[in-house]
């Protein structure tokens, strides 16, 4: 509807989102391959693929909300936003059971190989059941580690009870009803990797975490554990994992994010013992729906003067 206020959505977010959502707003939909435009636009609502640093701001000098459809908010330059008093909105909790339900989708796909057993039943190569053939991790009285403890990691922590797994975590600050509820103990990053079965990565993307599973890192966990990502794919070096599980150092690797998205690091692809997703841990159709009314309801309420429904910055 033309009148009302001018508002950017990221073009991908059209069939997710009802009229009604829309009313009131005069929305200019943009395409994953234009540009951020510049103009007197006064909310954007991008995806996690579009950068929002300080050129898209300034081009954007209207702009009171950069709504993320997203919860990790790493394409979006949160300090350039607070100077120039745009608020930054992101969308959390909806997709938590989502994105844990997927990792462990990821967990047990490495644990009982079943992207080599899929592939063993197209080739038309099974011969029949075997006693030997495609073993696996067996789950109970192993160890899962969580590089963070929030929402989705203590999501994926509470999933692993029924499995039998011991839970240990790092996280900036203790988790103590957590550590009720699972049993689960924090630990130092070092020690996480070195007593963990199966590390799982859910921290943001930080300066702080960019890298941390380095060469180093590999080399300190466990011989033949697995390593899932499912939160942002610049917490890993690629090349190195790619070397770990070339050598066999590492039992598996369940990845759902990558550096440079859509490419995949060529020799990461090629390596022997991984399960690559295409960024779908939060891709129900119920989440995916959710996601987009939040940013919109965030918009809503920043243009209408009330307090934004999830800031990023309280
Ligand atoms: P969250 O609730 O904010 O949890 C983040 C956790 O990371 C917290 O426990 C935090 O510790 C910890 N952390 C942050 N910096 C750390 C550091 N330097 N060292 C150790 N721990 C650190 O976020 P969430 O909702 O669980 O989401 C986590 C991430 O998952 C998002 O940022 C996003 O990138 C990713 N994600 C990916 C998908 C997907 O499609 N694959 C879907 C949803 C989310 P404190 O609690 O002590 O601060």
């Amino acid at each position: 509807m033309s009148g009302g206020h001018r508002v950017l959505i990221a073009a991908e977010l059209r069939n997710l989102l009802a009229p009604a959502q829309l009313e009131g707003l005069d929305v200019t939909w943009i395409a994953a391959d234009q540009p951020t435009p510049k103009g007197d636009w006064v909310a954007i609502v991008p995806l996690l693929s579009r950068w929002v640093g300080g050129t898209e701001l300034k081009n954007l000098p209207r702009l009171r909300i950069v709504a993320n459809c997203a919860v990790g908010y790493d394409n979006v330059d949160a300090v350039a936003a607070e100077m120039r008093k745009v608020i930054v909105t992101n969308t959390p909790d909806v997709l938590t059971d989502a994105t844990a339900d997927l990792t462990w989708a990821l967990i047990l796909a490495c644990a009982r190989r079943l992207v080599e057993a899929v592939d063993l039943v197209r080739s038309g190569r099974w011969t029949g059941w075997h006693p030997e053939q495609l073993r696996g991790m067996e789950l109970r009285g192993r160890t899962l580690g969580l590089f963070g403890a929030g929402r989705i990691g203590q999501a994926v922590g509470r999933r692993a009870l029924p499995f039998g797994l011991r839970v240990v975590y790092t996280a900036r600050s203790a988790k103590p009803a957590f550590e009720r509820e699972t049993g689960a103990v924090r630990v130092e990053w070092n020690r996480l990797l070195a007593e963990s079965d199966i590390v799982s990565l859910h921290t943001p993307s930080t300066p702080e975490t960019k890298g941390i599973v380095n060469s180093e890192a590999l080399g300190r966990m466990k011989p033949g554990a697995i390593l899932l990502n499912t939160a942002r794919g610049d917490l890993i070096r690629e090349e190195a994992l790619a070397i770990a599980l070339e050598e066999g150092r590492l039992g598996a690797a369940g990845l759902d994010v990558y550096l440079d998205e859509p490419v995949i690091h060529p020799r990461l692809r090629a390596a022997p013992r991984t399960v690559l997703l295409p960024h779908i841990g939060s891709a129900t159709h119920e989440t995916r729906r959710l996601m987009a009314a939040i940013a919109l309801d965030n918009v809503r309420a920043v243009l209408n003067g009330s307090s934004p429904l999830t800031p990023v910055y309280r």
